[in-house]
């Protein structure tokens, strides 16, 4: 081990922030490289706690509770990014947090994202900051509609934004969401949405998986397509992206990199996330190495193996309870891999789990063989 501490030896304890499926996955992947994972979370006997060496339960706000997490781990990361700001300060006074607080910030913040992101030359769709109705009156008379409004914190699987239609809806979805400023953003006709998930190791190694095709419903993943059918120049133009914003960041940890793809084939980045994303779930079927196992690699000071896909993969989420009615079909049916997270309660529109069925390389089947390989 080098003086510094890293790289991690086995039996070293990882404190991971936030206690839902993506550290469940994470300290799973911990487990196997024979590392303790210690969750703080404010939900007890969560997904992650489930699987984990210890957790702490409290709120993230608690600061005598997140000094005793910290003084009982050896590193810290996350897999929920909203941690208040001076709880992280504390954190990072500490112990080392991978990925480091500046990331944090960055993805807390849409504003701050889009600017960083525009600023290193990527392509977002146009935006405007906006604090109030002028403001956003003039938003859109140069975007015109539809138009999307987005918090600029707080906001996942479509929570926190409203799609603006006419001049009728706009000022009531602004009054609506909070806290001000929030973003306006043209509206993009995408052909589809694609995401790229790359690694990056304390020693700059960059690891990116290939880009995946994801299909929502009511605003939540319902299916990823892996490798994303799209031409391979684009592939390796949006890895291009995905690589260059980790390398900017100069990330130790892995990132979720959002794109959409317009309808003349230019790539248009959406949103990042410095953590796994569920966008990356068929990594764990189908590559040697899963984006959980390259996070906990690159948190840990590990060596980062390339994120290579053995198999082609169709991932599907299973949400809320109309989904869960199908688990028995999901389990008799062979060749499905399923996924549960240990949620007592299928709320609707709550992610339960996944599955994934696996292809050859190379034959990720079209629209009707995806359809039968989905179909229970
Ligand atoms: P977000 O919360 O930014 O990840 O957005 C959630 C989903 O809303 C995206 O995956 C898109 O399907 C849709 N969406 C977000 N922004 C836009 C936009 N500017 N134009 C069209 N659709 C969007």
């Amino acid at each position: 081990m080098s003086p510094s501490g890293f790289p991690l030896p086995p039996g070293a304890v990882i404190g991971i922030i936030g206690g839902g499926q993506l550290g469940r996955m994470a300290a799973m992947a911990a487990a196997r490289l024979g590392y303790k994972c210690h969750i703080f979370s404010p939900e007890p006997d969560g997904p992650a706690s489930q699987v984990s060496y210890l957790s702490t339960i409290a709120d993230y706000t608690d600061h005598v509770a997140l000094h005793r997490f910290a003084e009982a781990v050896d590193v810290i990361t996350f897999e929920f990014e909203n941690v208040p700001a001076d709880g992280l300060e504390l954190l990072t006074s500490m112990k080392p947090v991978r990925p480091g607080p500046e990331v944090l910030r960055l993805s807390q913040d849409r504003l701050l994202e889009k600017r960083f992101l525009n600023d290193a030359g990527i392509a977002t769709a146009p935006w405007a900051e906006v604090r109030d109705a002028s403001g956003l009156e003039a938003a859109l008379l140069e975007f015109g509609y539809p138009a999307v409004l987005k918090t600029t914190r707080l906001g996942y699987d479509g929570k926190g934004q409203a799609i603006l239609r006419a001049a009728d809806d706009c000022f009531t979805a602004f009054a609506r969401l909070q806290p001000k400023p929030i973003v306006l953003e043209a509206f993009v006709d995408f052909s589809c949405e694609i995401s790229v998930i790359v690694a990056r190791g304390a020693d700059g190694a960059i690891s990116p998986f290939d880009p995946v095709e994801n299909r929502h419903k009511h605003h939540i993943l319902d299916i990823t397509l892996a490798p994303a059918p799209l031409p391979l120049e684009l592939r390796a133009q949006a890895t291009r992206i995905a690589c260059q914003i980790a390398e900017k960041l100069q990330l130790i940890g892995l990132l979720a990199v959002e794109m959409f793809v317009d309808r003349d084939g230019g790539l248009l980045v959406n949103e990042i996330a410095p953590r796994p994303h569920n966008s990356g779930h068929w990594t764990l079927d189908a590559c040697f190495a899963s984006q959980f196992e390259l996070h906990i690699r690159a948190v840990a000071g590990l060596p980062l193996p390339p994120a290579m896909r053995h198999s082609d993969a169709v991932m599907k989420n299973l949400v809320g309870p109309e989904d869960m009615a199908t688990l028995p079909a999901i389990l008799a049916k062979p060749g499905l891999i399923p996924h549960l997270y240990g949620k007592a309660e299928a709320r609707p529109g709550r992610k339960m789990g996944h599955f994934t069925k696996l292809f050859p390389k190379g034959s990720l089947p079209g629209e009707l063989g995806i359809l039968d390989a989905l179909s229970l």
